[in-house]
């Protein structure tokens, strides 16, 4: 390339447009802020069909709001049926989780698992092919699920504009790097999970969130 009729007026332009770019002035386009991170323990919780509603409590039954979730449209019900694992072995009081979906599905953690005598697979929720079973009881009836107890796949909501400050797509896995002192820990794997109506946040469950002391992290890092 003949680069004899670049003048140095233009090559001082051009450096000087590139190191702007890179130390970002003030006043000009600014790189994207780090979006706020959340992480959250996910305990122990059941999601329920409206048919499930019904026989656990009764026709015509819906459930009660008390708290709201992080995410958008997402609730903790007042309401708690005992979740029933092989010979007997229970949890007396598992908490509902709201709106209701089209399949009933209990999300448990591994020690949870090990009280109750079911193995449980790690899956994405709504991925519920040949999973176990279990029976739950409420106040006015009982339901067997056939299939719908799962671990639940360590994962992390986020939107498309937060994917992208991410460069990461829907179903690529991340690390979580947890600062505790001497409980810091880094999670691989976390399935990424985008959709429009959400906020960003790691969902761990109760035996991960513990593991690295999370209520105790002072610094929290998401990357590739
Ligand atoms: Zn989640």
């Amino acid at each position: 390339m003949d680069t004899t009729n670049i003048s140095a007026d233009l090559v001082e332009q051009i450096v000087r447009k590139i190191v702007l770019e890179c130390i970002g002035i003030p006043g000009k386009a600014e790189p994207n802020p780090a979006p706020e991170l959340v992480v959250s323990i996910s305990a122990r919780h059941i999601h329920l069909s409206d048919a499930d509603v019904e026989t656990l409590f009764g026709p015509g039954y819906k459930l009660t709001v008390e708290k709201d979730l992080y995410q958008p449209g997402f609730y903790a019900a007042k309401e708690t049926l005992m979740v029933v694992g092989p010979r007997k072995r229970m949890l007396p009081s598992v908490r509902i989780l709201g709106p209701t979906r089209k399949q009933s599905q209990v999300e448990l953690a591994f020690t949870d698992g090990i009280s109750l005598g079911i193995p449980l697979p790690v899956r994405q929720s709504g991925d519920l092919k040949g999973t176990p079973g279990c029976v739950l009881v409420g106040p006015k009836g009982v339901v067997e699920l056939k299939s719908g107890v799962i671990r639940a796949e360590r994962h992390v909501h986020m939107h498309p504009t937060e994917a992208e400050y991410y460069g990461v797509n829907d179903k690529d896995h991340m690390n979580l790097r947890v600062y505790s002192g001497p409980c810091t820990t880094t999670f691989e794997n976390v399935l990424v999970r985008v959709d429009k109506g959400v906020h960003l946040e790691v969902h761990l469950d109760t035996d991960e969130g513990n593991a690295c002391d999370i209520d105790h992290a002072d610094k929290i890092e998401l990357y590739k």
